[in-house]
């Protein structure tokens, strides 16, 4: 399932042919996709230059002339195609979009759990999902300070609280593990174990969100698919641990329903020490 930095793979992708241009023509081979497209859909775009192409969270958010946003979510399997011949057209190309740039921009999605949606730009707040995503994790607001507070009172385990949108925007299943590991943090402590009683960070706080960080941004700046060998934990069960002299292996647990990969060594340390 497509995270933060796979979402803003995307964005870079459709930037130059979508910012500035115009869509031309839109096809919309279905009702629906998750859910029904909005009302027009294709009528509503027509005409419409793209002021800016932005990200937020795992949405992306196209900024139109007509004052309204395109919201688009890839769901688990969507992808867009920029330019694809006749060989790549495929029975779960659901949407094209024809740009005045001359690009062909396709939505793809297999399993339909995508979404695309348009809302007035100026109340994009108010949008169930969108509206409610907590700070950017690259953004200066969210930092040691910021998460220990919104953690402070919850008693969920630290890996179950970092997939909440709420808390934090655009980290998934994959990243979640991977920053508790660099973090070494153990993924069932309770979330509120990073705060002290007053809800001042502890040390572990701020290593936690300078690890999201630095996850992101390494997976941002490869910019490839997810590929099960750059990951540290995820997806390595009963692999050796990458950490050097420790003897442990990957564990993978059940938590809330997702899997979750630690390394048991690395990570029995509680968050509050
Ligand atoms: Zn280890």
């Amino acid at each position: 399932m497509p995270e933060l930095p796979e979402v803003e793979a995307v964005r870079r992708q459709l930037e130059p042919v979508m910012r500035g241009a115009r869509f031309e023509r839109v096809i919309v081979r279905r009702p629906d996709l998750r859910r029904p497209f909005p009302r027009r859909f294709a009528a509503r775009l027509r005409g419409q230059h793209v002021r800016d192409l932005t990200r937020r969270g795992k949405y992306l958010l196209a900024d139109l002339t007509s004052d309204e946003t395109l919201i688009v979510h890839l769901g688990m399997t969507g992808s867009f195609r920029v330019n694809g011949d006749r060989a790549d057209e495929d029975v779960h190309d659901h949407v094209v979009f024809m740009m005045s740039s001359g690009a062909v921009v396709t939505f793809n999605d297999p399993r339909r759990f995508g979404l695309m949606d348009l809302m007035p730009t100026a109340s994009l707040h108010e949008h169930p999902s969108i509206g409610a995503l907590g700070p950017e994790p690259l953004s200066r607001e969210f930092n040691g300070v910021s998460l220990a507070r919104a953690l402070a009172r919850k008693s969920v385990a630290l890996k179950v609280a970092l997939l909440d949108q709420r808390v934090v925007a655009g980290v998934g299943n994959i990243y979640a593990s991977e920053a508790l590991y660099l973090a070494r943090l153990s993924p069932s402590a309770a979330a509120r174990t990073i705060a002290g009683p007053d809800g001042s960070p502890r040390d572990s706080a701020f290593r936690l969100t300078a690890a999201i960080k630095r996850v992101l941004r390494a997976a941002i700046a490869k910019q490839a698919g997810y590929r099960g060998d750059r990951f540290r934990v995820y997806d390595r069960e009963g692999k050796p641990c990458a950490t050097r002299g420790c003897p442990g292996s990957i564990l993978r647990v059940d938590q809330a329903g997702r899997s979750t990969f630690f390394c048991p060594r690395c990570q029995r340390r509680v968050a509050a020490m």
